[in-house]
């Protein structure tokens, strides 16, 4: 016999999924899932901060080499290919956020899916 899952959303208010086994909770509320949860919410976090930290390291050194091209302590042409070095890294790290963003969802995916898969076994 269905149910309806005795965790909470964030706002406070019943979650809405209907239980059919022997748990209490949705996969999202089940608290045999929560490390599993822990892990997916930290990776995804994990990929983020890295990112944003490397850019941030970027732009300081892009501003580094105008400042020096600027007061001629730099030559332009070395500045060019540091440039051109910083602009390729941009881009291994944007590609390296999308992949991360890929993963993340992936994960999300198939955490959705063990959840539809355990409610049909529940259901029979
Ligand atoms: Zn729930």
């Amino acid at each position: 016999m269905a149910a309806q899952c005795r965790g909470q959303k964030r706002d406070g208010s019943r979650c809405s999924a209907t239980v059919n086994g022997p748990s209490p909770w949705c996969w999202l509320h089940d608290p045999e899932n929560a490390v599993r949860r822990r892990e997916i919410a930290s990776k995804a976090g994990r990929s983020d901060g890295g990112h944003r930290r490397e850019i941030q390291s970027v732009k300081g050194q892009l501003r580094g080499i105008a400042d020096s091209v600027v007061a001629g302590d730099l030559d332009p042409k070395a500045a060019t290919a540091g440039v051109q070095a910083l602009n390729a890294v941009l881009r291994a790290v944007a590609l390296d956020r999308e992949i991360g963003a890929a993963v993340a969802l992936d994960e999300r995916l198939r955490a959705v899916e063990a959840l539809e898969k355990e409610s049909r076994k529940w259901a029979g």
